[in-house]
């Protein structure tokens, strides 16, 4: 069952407009919402968490009306917010008994199967009784997945989960969301391109509170077939170059500098074919709404 989003609108009280006629439709799986910071992601994350409201537009899951069944929702609904405090002199495992408590879970045989089945989910079995204080960020993150899993949800929020991670907890915590991704709607927030490359079927590029593109990783990258050029030039050309150019991406090497530009036709001047990435999609999709040099 999908997650249809229709022409959702937020306008904060200091006038940013943080949600524009926002639509879509997410399906079962992993469903990256990409986007710079401050692009709207969070707003549209809480308001389908159902913890602050819209201006205008609905959300809905099959009869569910988001907006209005809020008590409804929150049964179906996990969620790991960006800033995800813990206690840090309490152990992982009291914790979790304690917010399994808080979320109705009275019987409390039941509450310590539950509890150590998502303990073992989410590898930290071995690591229960010591104190959140002492997790690393990864260990934490994986500590946050497992209170978002209490009572099963149908439908899983995770904001922006993955900063601050090292490769080898980013990697770990990758393999955690797919396979819950494969019983689940998950939606997750990212600004990093590599998440949404690695683990979502589907996607939408959000900036400036709209979203530019919907669709599968694979299709945003055809649509960048034959477009993208790149060149080596001297650092000080730059200016000029972005001024005859759309100039997406540059990366210093050994001194030079390594430019990206989007073209339908061969721009010339020493520019060669290059395959495009979903890195280029993304940059491409923004570029219109935020300035790349400030990226
Ligand atoms: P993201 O999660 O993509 O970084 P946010 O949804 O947090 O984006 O923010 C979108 C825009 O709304 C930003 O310009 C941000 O400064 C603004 N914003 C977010 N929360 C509030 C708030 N409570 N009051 C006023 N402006 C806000």
């Amino acid at each position: 069952m999908e997650l249809l989003i229709e022409t959702l609108s937020k306008q904060y009280s200091n006038g940013v407009q943080a949600l524009n006629n926002v639509s879509l439709n997410i399906p079962q799986g992993m469903f990256g919402l990409l986007g710079p910071n401050g692009a709207g992601k969070s707003t549209l994350m809480r308001t389908i968490a159902t913890l602050q409201k819209a201006d205008s537009g609905s959300i809905t899951w099959g009869e569910l009306n988001i907006l209005e069944q809020q008590e409804e929702m929150r049964k179906v609904l996990g969620y790991l917010p960006q800033e995800f405090g813990v206690y840090p002199r309490v152990s992982a495992e009291m914790m979790l008994d304690h917010i399994a408590r808080l979320k109705g879970l009275s019987n409390r045989k039941e509450r310590n199967e539950t509890v150590s089945a998502l303990l073992q989910k989410v590898n930290l079995y071995k690591e229960r009784k010591r104190n959140l204080g002492t997790y690393s960020g990864g260990m934490k993150q994986r500590f946050g997945i497992a209170q978002a899993l209490i009572g099963n949800p149908k439908i899983l929020i995770v904001d922006e989960p993955t900063a601050g991670l090292d490769p080898a907890e980013r990697n770990r915590f990758y393999n955690l969301l797919s396979e819950i991704g494969e019983s689940t709607i998950v939606i997750l927030s990212t600004h990093i391109v590599e998440d949404v490359k690695t683990l979502c079927k589907q996607f939408a590029i959000i900036c400036s509170g709209e979203v530019m593109y919907v669709g599968t990783p694979h299709d945003a990258v055809k649509t960048l077939d034959g477009k993208i050029w790149s060149k080596a030039i001297d650092k000080h050309e730059i200016e000029d170059y972005r001024e005859k150019y759309k100039v997406i991406a540059t990366q210093l090497s050994e001194g030079k500098l390594f430019i990206r530009v989007v073209s339908d036709d061969n721009p010339g001047e020493g520019f060669t074919a290059t395959e495009p990435s979903l890195e280029d999609v993304y940059f491409n999709a923004i570029s219109a709404k935020v300035d790349l040099v400030t990226l």
